[in-house]
């Protein structure tokens, strides 16, 4: 029997489960920078971000459920799921920098 541990190619993609708080996204191919929430809580209230698949802009959501599907004003779905890119040049090199942790 083969007992080989696989490693999983690293996967270097930015998602919004891989982070948390409010932070600064960057992109490494053009430097397009912008603060986004990924996930904050207050007492009785959440805010989640989601980004429009279409035109790539972020959005924060209050209490957002898995289940809704939001559009944007353009007209794409927003999704939490997919890969973050860059709303200008659509590169999927991007930084996070989280500023602060709720
Ligand atoms: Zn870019
Ligand atoms: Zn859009």
């Amino acid at each position: 029997m083969k007992s080989q541990i696989e490693t999983t190619e690293k996967d270097t993609y930015l998602y919004f489960w891989k982070i948390g708080g409010i932070g600064i996204i960057q992109c490494l191919d053009c430097n397009y920078q912008k603060e986004i929430v990924s996930f904050t809580h207050g007492l009785n209230t959440s805010t989640t971000g989601l980004q429009c698949q279409l035109c790539g802009q972020f959005q924060s959501i209050k209490d957002w459920h898995n289940n809704k599907q939001i559009h944007c004003s353009c007209g794409g779905i927003l999704e939490r799921e997919k890969k973050l890119f860059c709303p200008k040049c659509k590169s999927k090199k991007i930084q996070y920098n989280m500023s602060f942790i709720t």
